[in-house]
C-alpha cells in the first residue's frame, strides 16, 4: 500500500480499508484547516490505485467497509470513480459500504444521473464539511462556497439515494459572529437533511491562517462556556427529523450523542447541566484533533 502524507478519515471509518484516490484537497485554501497543507492536490493515477486495491486484496480477508481519501475523491470525474467502483465490486465483493469525503464542487459539477450511476455502482456515503451556515463566516475562512451551494449540493445528493454525512464546527465565527454562526448554521443543517451531523469545536493547529487572525487581535477564540452556550443555540435552530446527531469528537467540550429531533431537549438539557457546572467538561490539555 503506498500511502502519501498523513491520511485523514472520518471517526466512524476507523474500521475501513482506506486507499488514496486523490492526494491533498482540491480546495486547501480554508483559514482554520491543516489537514492537506503540506500536499500539492493532484489526481493519482488509476493504475496506482488499482494496484493498492489488489495489494489490499492479498493482505485482507474480510473488507466489509472502504473509504476513498484524500480530501476530496468525489472531484475525480464519473468515469474514474465508475472504473475504481466497478473494480472494488469484483475485489471485494464482501464490501458493504463504499464512502469518500466530497465537497459542494465535486458534488454541483457531477450531473445527477451521474451521482445515481455512483450510487448504484456502490457509493453509499459521501462525508461534507458544511463548517458554518452563514455566507459571512464561510467567505471570512475562504471555504469558497455558499451555504446556497451546500443545500443544492445536498439535495443532489438525496436525490441520488447516496447518503449524506455533514460537519460543521462550533466557535468559527469566534466571538464576533457566534449567534450568526449557531443559527444559520443550524437552519442550513436543516434545510440540508443530512442522515448525520456531525459537530466538531474549534482548534488552531500551528501554522493555520487563522492563528495570524488570533495574533493580530482580529479573531478571538471563545471559551468553552461560550461554546456551549453556542451549541445549545444552533441545536435549538435544528430541524431534521431522525439524523444522528453526534458532537464526541476529541475536539469536543461535552460529548453529545441523540437522534433528532426527538432527543432535541435531553441534548439542551445536557448543554445547560454543563453551563450550570453540573456536567463534565473536557480540559483543553485533553483535547484533540
Ligand atoms: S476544511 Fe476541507 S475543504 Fe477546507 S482545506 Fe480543509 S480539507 Fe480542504
Amino acid at each position: 500500500m503506498n500511502y502519501q502524507g498523513i491520511v485523514y478519515r472520518p471517526p466512524s471509518e476507523a474500521g475501513s480499508l482506506i486507499v488514496q484516490v486523490t492526494i491533498g484537497c482540491s480546495q486547501n485554501g480554508c483559514t482554520f484547516c491543516s489537514m492537506y497543507k503540506d500536499k500539492n492536490f493532484h489526481i493519482r493515477n488509476i493504475d496506482e490505485i488499482l494496484t493498492d486495491f489488489k495489494e489490499a486484496r492479498e493482505l485482507y480477508k474480510n473488507i466489509s467497509k472502504i473509504f476513498l481519501a484524500d480530501g476530496d475523491a468525489l472531484i475525480c470525474k464519473a468515469d474514474m470513480l465508475i472504473k475504481i467502483l466497478d473494480f472494488i465490486k469484483e475485489y471485494f465483493p464482501e464490501c458493504k459500504q463504499i464512502s469518500c469525503y466530497a465537497s459542494a464542487k465535486s458534488i454541483l459539477l457531477k450531473s445527477e444521473e451521474e451521482l445515481k450511476t455512483l450510487k448504484d455502482k456502490g457509493l453509499k456515503m459521501v462525508y461534507l464539511g458544511l463548517e458554518s451556515g452563514s455566507d459571512k463566516i464561510l467567505k471570512r475562512v475562504k471555504k469558497g462556497v455558499t451555504s446556497k451551494e451546500m443545500i443544492e449540493a445536498a439535495n443532489k445528493i438525496h436525490n441520488a439515494g447516496i447518503m449524506l454525512s455533514v460537519t460543521a464546527i462550533s466557535g468559527l465565527g469566534g466571538y464576533e459572529l457566534w449567534e450568526e454562526h449557531a443559527v444559520e448554521t443550524g437552519k442550513t443543517l436543516s434545510k440540508m437533511n443530512p442522515q448525520y451531523i456531525g459537530l466538531l469545536t474549534l482548534m488552531i493547529e500551528p501554522g493555520v491562517p487563522l492563528e495570524n487572525e488570533i495574533k493580530k487581535g482580529t479573531f478571538k477564540v471563545m471559551d468553552p462556556y461560550d461554546i456551549l452556550k453556542e451549541t445549545k443555540l444552533l441545536i435549538e435552530n435544528l430541524n431534521c427529523d431522525n439524523a444522528v446527531f453526534r458532537a464526541n469528537h476529541a475536539s469536543n467540550y461535552v460529548n453529545l450523542k441523540g437522534t433528532l429531533n426527538k432527543d432535541k431537549k435531553e441534548l439542551i438539557n445536557k448543554l445547560n447541566a454543563a453551563l450550570e457546572g453540573k456536567e463534565y467538561i473536557k480540559e483543553e490539555y485533553m483535547r484533540g484533533l
